[in-house]
């Protein structure tokens, strides 16, 4: 693939692959796993999930650990683990930045309550993968999130470092000065930032194919290649698909960004597409920066980087960038985008130029379902045996694993502190089609383009704060409304 070039540009012959991703052709390579061929002809099962990314997956071992005599199917469209759950940064991290709006939303009392399950699951991911031998590369080491200029707000912004302070937090957001970052790594661009010690860094098909594993073990029954197409919904719920059915009590939809197709979720959220790179192995170029640690790093931009170290000695790097997906149509733009994938190369390159010449073997991207809260939602529909869990908003890798628990606990007509998390039963509409793209891709441009411009030390400007604010004001007044009228 390509290289930079001497001006530091990524050259153009970067070019995302078709196929598999670096992460699970890496993972395929270290273990197979047993073949799931795609289901032929009729089955039945106690509950039925659609989707083997890591929502689907969590609730179907979260299912079968709590009862371990129901008879649980997964329908995977291509192979567990292809969505975005095998494509992404792998940052099991917590929510803390977010405290202010998930407590605006939710009230204190109740955003805490969440908060502090979602940064619980971060260590139970580790725990998890130890007790069942998953090697996924979890490390849980924290995260740097720094600005890389004084323009950006930053992670430990007054509002979220106080409230956290408030809450009995403190601990949680922990402000640094810019030689404190540069201890992490050494990039001349970092200003200053904070150390969030509640997350980590995973290879993430690897644990996608880890609980592949163990659901398998445990008596799940996986289809891969296998495509849903319907539903008709009753007592029992028939879920149809390419090539068969199968009649369940209860069904579980986790088909991540692909249920913007389905009737009844149109309007749940829309579709972006992030995109990453990963270098060569770069053992002797990671000494001398002198990134020594599993630490995530991200910045502060509005379209921010997310870069991360591989056990194999590569540096893996997203964002900066986003395509916007017309409908949710997953295609090409999703997987392939060139131009964003550069992006994400260029934004190595411009945080540590002394990578420059670093060569870079693999290039994809993966769609992101985004709601209007930027939060998930979890629904139960007519005539109660159909669940769904969906709008991970680019952070699903710890909360699919409290999604599970949701999930399960719904599915098994549980009243617990999962089913009664406040991320049920709760959502917010998108604007439709046509309306939405033209406004979600105005609003991308905004951000990214006046990222560009605050990099280069000129201002965002009027024009571009007003588009690209537009989908952060339109959360403000969800709090603004959740306030007034009570979560
Ligand atoms: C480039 C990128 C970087 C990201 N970085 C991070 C990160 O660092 N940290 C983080 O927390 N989150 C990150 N995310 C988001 C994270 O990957 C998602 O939130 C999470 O994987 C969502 O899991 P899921 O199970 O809901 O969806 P998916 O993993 O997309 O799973 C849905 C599955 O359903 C299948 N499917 C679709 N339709 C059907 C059908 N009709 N029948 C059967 N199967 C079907 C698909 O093939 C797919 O495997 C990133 C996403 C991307 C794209």
């Amino acid at each position: 693939m390509g290289s930079t070039d001497e001006g530091g540009l990524v050259s153009r012959r970067l070019a995302p692959l078709p196929g598999r991703c670096f992460w699970l052709e890496e993972a395929l390579a270290h273990d197979p796993g047993e073949p799931c061929p795609p289901l032929r002809g009729r089955a039945t099962a106690d509950a039925v999930i659609v989707g083997g990314g890591f929502a689907g997956m969590w609730t179907a071992i979260e299912l079968v650990s709590r009862e371990p005599s129901l008879r649980v199917a997964v329908l995977e469209a291509d192979v567990v683990g292809g969505g975005a759950s095998g494509r992404n940064g792998g940052f099991v991290s917590s929510s803390w930045h977010d405290l202010p709006a998930i407590c605006g939303l939710f009230g204190r009392e109740e955003g805490r309550r969440y908060a502090l399950a979602l940064s619980n699951e971060v260590v139970e991911v580790g725990r998890f993968c130890r007790e069942h031998g998953i090697e996924a590369w979890f490390h849980h080491e924290g995260l740097l999130a720094v600005r890389t200029g004084s323009w950006q707000a930053g992670f430990a912004d007054a509002e979220a470092v106080a409230l956290a302070e408030e809450l009995g937090l403190a601990d949680r957001i922990r402000p640094l000065s810019g030689e404190d970052c540069r201890a992490y790594a050494d990039s001349l661009r970092f200003v200053d930032g904070a150390f969030v010690p509640d997350c980590a860094t995973v290879q993430p098909a690897r644990l996608a194919r880890g609980l592949r594993r163990v659901a398998l073990a445990r008596g799940v029954r996986i289809f891969e290649g296998t495509r849903a197409t319907g539903l008709e919904r009753g007592r029992p719920t028939v879920v149809r698909t390419e090539g068969g059915v199968v009649r369940a009590d209860q069904v579980v939809l986790t088909m991540g960004s692909w249920a913007a197709a389905w009737p009844g979720f149109r309007r749940s959220f829309a579709v972006i597409a992030d995109h990453m790179v990963v270098t060569e192995r770069i053992p002797e170029r990671l000494a001398e920066i002198g990134w020594a640690s599993h630490v995530g790093i991200a910045d502060g931009r509005e379209l921010l980087s997310y870069l991360r170290r591989t056990d194999d000695d590569r540096i893996a790097i997203g964002g900066g960038a986003a395509s916007v997906l017309f409908d949710g149509r997953i295609g090409r733009r999703a997987t392939a985008d060139r131009r964003v994938a550069e992006a994400a190369a260029r934004g190595l390159v411009w945080l540590f130029p002394q990578l420059q010449g670093v060569r870079f073997t693999h290039a994809w991207g993966g769609p992101i379902d985004h709601t209007a809260s930027f939060l998930p939602f979890f629904r139960t529909l007519p005539p109660g045996n159909v669940h769904a869990g969906l709008g991970f908003s680019g952070h699903g890798l710890t909360q699919t694993k409290l999604g599970g628990r949701i999930l399960a606990s719904l599915a098994l007509g549980i009243e617990d502190e999962w089913s009664s998390m406040p991320v049920v039963g709760r959502e917010e509409h998108v604007p439709p089609e046509p309306l939405r793209y033209p406004l979600v891709r105005a609003a991308v441009w905004a951000l990214e383009t006046g990222d560009r411009r605050e990099e280069r030390g000129l201002p965002r400007g009027l024009v571009r704060r007003a588009i690209g604010g537009a989908p952060t004001r339109y959360r403000e007044r969800l709090v603004a409304r959740a306030r007034r009228h009570g979560p």
